[in-house]
């Protein structure tokens, strides 16, 4: 189960000023009252939708804010309500109030929503009898989101592998690529899209494994731990050793660090994926890989985005048949 977390500030909108007008024409013995009322700010909504799957846009933006309500006008003319701002959220989403830390909702029907923060109410116009009053202060509140998600499939490889690459590529999410070791610190989720939302698969990028990762060292056993819940893990191997390993040798060490942090998981279903098949001494290595791990293997090139198609149709029916 992985916990993807955001905190955003949310702000309704302001009401719109009543306003304060008279009409006088010659002839009339008394101005008449006519200023309108202000309209409703808007309120900021937060709604459950099957199409959003992980809490990742919220890295990226964190501000919300509702529009403001019209002032109202003379001649008895209303201000217009503004429209309420609405957050999309993921089905199993839960919001609280930080301050306070109270629980606002716990959100997890589709399309299941909660109004967080209210619009001011619009201020009363003179037509009233009264001088105008002005329009409301909309509600303002820091919130944290909290997701419980069950990812699918566990990529599982060393660093620089290429497994934000493959993320990348097959989920459309931002997870960040580069020539760190360790560039990806917490997992990072992305989901293979489909047009039927129960078809979606959460594919999780853990912190890249280092050799004795069960004994604590490095990230290690927080990433175990991460794999512990996935149902099918995808391994990926660098195939053009890159870093100077043996790629056999890298998916015996993975085989064994797994198998000595807890014998079950590597029981489950496991696919196994070969990167880097663009470089030139990706074919000699992939001969050796294939006589030494005698199982099915995908190749695929994350920078040519070859074999992805396969690769993504394979995992398909991993989740959904066990094979
Ligand atoms: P991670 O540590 O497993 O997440 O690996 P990254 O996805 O960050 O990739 C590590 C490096 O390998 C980056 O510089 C990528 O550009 C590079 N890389 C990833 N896939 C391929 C590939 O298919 N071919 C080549 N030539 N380079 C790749
Ligand atoms: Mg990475």
């Amino acid at each position: 189960m992985f916990v993807d977390r955001a905190n955003i500030y949310v702000k309704a909108g302001n009401g719109g000023n009543g306003c304060d007008s008279f009409y006088f024409k010659r002839g009339m013995r008394f101005k008449r009252r006519n200023g309108g009322d202000g309209g409703r700010g808007g309120d900021i909504i937060i709604r459950t939708d099957d199409n959003v799957a992980t809490l990742l846009d919220f890295r990226y933006r964190q501000h919300y804010k509702a529009g403001a309500g019209k002032h109202g006008s003379s001649n008895f003319k209303k201000g217009k309500d503004a429209l309420p701002a609405v957050i999309l959220v993921p089905p199993g989403t839960i919001v609280r109030e930080i301050n306070s830390g109270c629980l606002i909702r716990d959100l997890n029907k589709s399309g299941e929503q909660v109004i967080v923060a209210k619009g001011g109410f619009g201020g009363k116009g003179n037509q009233s009898g009264k001088p105008a009053t002005p329009g409301g202060i909309g509600q303002e509140y820091h919130l944290s989101l909290e997701l419980k998600l069950i990812a699918d499939i566990g990529l599982i490889g060393y660093p620089n592998a290429g497994k934000s690459s493959l993320l990348n590529i097959i989920s459309g999410a931002n997870s960040k690529v580069g020539h760190f070791p360790f560039t990806t610190l917490s997992p990072i989720l992305g989901v293979i899209k489909s047009s039927l939302p129960d078809k979606r698969v959460v594919v999780a990028d853990i912190p890249g494994i280092i050799k004795d990762a069960h004994k604590g060292k490095g990230l290690g056993i927080e990433f175990l731990k991460h794999i512990e819940r996935t149902k099918v893990l995808l391994f990926v191997i660098d195939i053009a050793g890159v870093d100077g390993r043996d790629p056999s040798e890298d998916y015996y060490s993975l085989i064994e660090e797994l198998r000595s942090y807890d014998a079950q998981i590597i029981k489950r279903p496991l696919l196994i994926a070969v990167n880097k098949t663009d470089m030139p001494q990706a074919a000699d290595n992939l001969k050796n890989f294939k006589q030494s791990v005698k199982k099915k293997i995908y190749p695929i090139s994350c920078k040519e985005k070859s074999g992805i198609d396969v690769l993504v149709s394979a995992l398909r029916k991993k989740l959904e048949t066990g094979k």
